[in-house]
């Protein structure tokens, strides 16, 4: 397997979809890999993963209104 590592800029391109699990399993593999030796990504992930559960969460609690209220408020928690 010769698997190219990427840099942080591809890193960055891909993230979203490594979040979503739609990558292939090469670049799946390539992204892990980036994130175990590159720190800026790897906190970069685990804050778009902790952005991305609360909006879930927050979608799933009740649309309504005072959302963005909500929001503001859950950001600053992060
Ligand atoms: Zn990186």
């Amino acid at each position: 397997m010769t698997n190219k590592p990427i840099d942080c800029e591809k890193a960055l391109n891909i993230l979203y979809d490594y979040l979503d699990r739609e990558l292939g399993v090469h670049d799946h593999e390539a992204m892990e890999h980036h994130l175990s030796v590159c720190k800026s990504c790897f906190s970069r992930v685990e804050f778009e993963q902790r952005l991305k559960d609360k909006m879930k969460s927050l979608r799933e609690e009740r649309p309504a209104t005072g959302s963005s209220e909500r929001i503001k408020q859950l950001l600053k928690d992060l």
